[in-house]
């Protein structure tokens, strides 16, 4: 059994201009010690499927249909009380922003001691002794002097790293990362990547990754799910993923992606924007901004289908290498036939 299961999660917003179909029929599992990436433009669905895992949605967003299991539990079935076990216990979650995920009036140390008390029966001087330790381990220096400092004393780099000490605090079974290098440096994202890793490994700890770029998830993660528009449109290895990408959406992604030694002046990008999730596009969602759209694709949604076999995601037994696109489903639309490249210098082929 894996870890964390999601069975046809559909979440919607309800608003003024109609609803937004924020995720709509996604599936995937993460095993334990397992880490997992969601990658995809902003708007795809990425952090609020985050949410939907912890029942962090507000209004007017809302989990219409699907099951969210978790070690076996259906967490869309938990109570107030168990939802809060759930919380910080056995998933945490570390945010984009850490100085938005600390409050400004009390110390570092103080902020992880009471994530501490808040989940065990423990002294408050056992509490702040792995305060300190947690500090350490997320490699702040001079931990016991700097427990008493407040978030403002920080730099951005280390207020992540003292918010994954808190999320670290009760040793979760998964942690969920949205986006949490985004608002920092790149030298500074290297080290919290680096961290995650590490920490990952020490505590067993399975992580899902979220982020809109896929440089950043390339070291770090075992499996890479790509969104669009609020489906999953392909999911595979990370490195099977980028050495042979199959979608187009992810192989413009991948194209791209500043490379050593790149001598483009400009990066490719693809043309267009995510739609309208009030109003999706018919057949592949992609088909506005694909190069390789034919008018089946206007008309037919590709499912998620094994790219060697064409058979089902769903279906039992399937390789690890998925793609939603009709060049992979056992019925081929007609003359819909392309051969998708990067070329070392990238770009869609
Ligand atoms: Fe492009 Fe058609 Fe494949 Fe969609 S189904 S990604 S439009 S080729």
């Amino acid at each position: 059994m894996a870890l964390l299961e999601v069975e046809d999660l559909v979440v919607q917003f309800y608003t003024e201009d109609g609803t937004v179909r924020a995720v709509d029929g996604i599936s995937y599992e993460i095993d334990r010690g397992e880490t997992v990436a969601l990658v995809g433009e902003s708007g795809a669905g990425k952090s609020v499927t985050c949410l939907s895992l912890l029942r962090l949605l507000e209004r007017p967003g809302e989990i219409v249909s699907g099951e969210i299991r978790f070690d076996g539990r259906d967490v869309l079935g938990l109570s107030d009380e168990e939802l809060r076990d759930l919380r910080g216990n056995e998933i945490a979650m570390v945010f984009q922003d850490p100085s938005a995920a600390l409050n400004p009036v009390y110390t570092v140390g103080e902020q992880i001691a009471e994530a501490i008390r808040a989940h065990e029966d423990v002294t408050d001087e056992t509490a702040r002794r792995r305060a300190i330790d947690l500090l350490e381990r997320v490699e702040i220096p001079d931990a016991a002097s700097r427990y008493s400092e407040y978030p403002h004393e920080f730099s951005g780099g280390m207020q992540q790293r003292v918010v994954i000490a808190m999320a670290l605090s009760c040793e979760p079974d998964l942690l969920v990362c949205d986006e949490p290098t985004t608002a920092l440096d790149v030298t500074i994202e290297a080290g919290i990547l680096e961290l995650l890793e590490d920490l990952a490994a020490e505590f067993d700890t399975a992580i899902q990754l979220v982020s809109h770029d896929l440089g950043v998830v390339a070291g770090l993660c075992d499996r890479v799910q790509v969104m669009y528009a609020g489906e999953i449109v392909e999911r595979a290895p990370t490195e099977e993923l980028y050495y042979d990408p199959k979608h187009p959406y992810t192989v413009g992604l991948m194209a791209s992606i500043p490379r050593i030694g790149d001598d483009r002046d400009e990066l490719p990008t693809i043309p267009g924007s995510m739609p309208d999730l009030v109003d999706v596009p018919t057949g592949c969602r992609f088909h506005p901004r694909c190069p390789y759209a034919e008018e089946a694709c206007r008309l037919r949604a590709p499912s998620l289908v094994d790219v060697e076999t064409g058979v089902p995601a769903d279906e039992p037994a399937p390789n690890d290498h998925l793609a939603a696109c009709h060049e992979y489903t056992d019925d081929l639309v007609d003359g819909l036939d392309y051969e998708v490249v990067v070329e070392d210098g990238g770009g869609l082929e």
